[in-house]
């Protein structure tokens, strides 16, 4: 089997920053690719399990045999895709989706880290993580959906945010 003949023409790959979370890349590589989510789930075939994923649900472990078949698509190595995933062992937590907005002004995406269920703050800013919006209330909605780096509900953009985090 040739799999170079299995990689879709239409691919612009992209690079995953250091620390990100698989959800706020899979939102990347879906707009620059103008692909929704059902389309790179029936690329990759892998379905429905994509949007589990851009929800932080890895219950169960994603195979390798996924892994690899989204490796294919993106084109990215397994590896770089692990990176993107919390390590063995470590719980996450889906909700609230949460951002250190001092971070997030350095620059913009979602931390994986952030999702981790131990995370009580970020350690480079010793601020506490926002849950959610500090104008309206409302959560954040998944980093695969960041777009503008906005609260969805009243606009109000994560830069300028960082004074509402409390010390840690
Ligand atoms: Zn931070
Ligand atoms: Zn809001």
């Amino acid at each position: 089997m040739n799999s170079c003949l299995e990689i879709p023409s239409w691919i612009f790959p992209i690079e995953p920053y250091k620390g990100e979370s698989l959800s706020h890349f899979l939102g990347r590589f879906r707009r620059a690719n103008y692909a929704s989510s059902s389309e790179l789930g029936q690329k990759t075939g892998l379905g429905g399990v994509l949007a589990r994923w851009e929800k932080f649900r890895f219950i169960p472990p994603p195979s390798q045999k996924q892994l690899e078949a989204l490796a294919q698509v993106v084109q990215l190595e397994v590896e770089q895709l692990r990176l993107l995933l919390p390590p063995q062992g470590v719980a996450m937590k889906h909700e609230p989706i949460r951002v250190c907005t001092a971070c997030y002004e350095e620059k913009p995406y979602h931390r994986l880290e952030w999702q981790f269920k131990d995370t009580r703050g970020c350690d480079r800013h010793q601020l506490r993580l926002l849950s959610e919006c500090p104008s309206c209330g409302k959560r954040f909605k998944i980093p695969a959906l960041w777009v503008e780096g906005h609260c969805h509900n009243c606009q109000t953009q994560f830069t300028g945010m960082k004074r509402y985090q409390k010390e840690m």
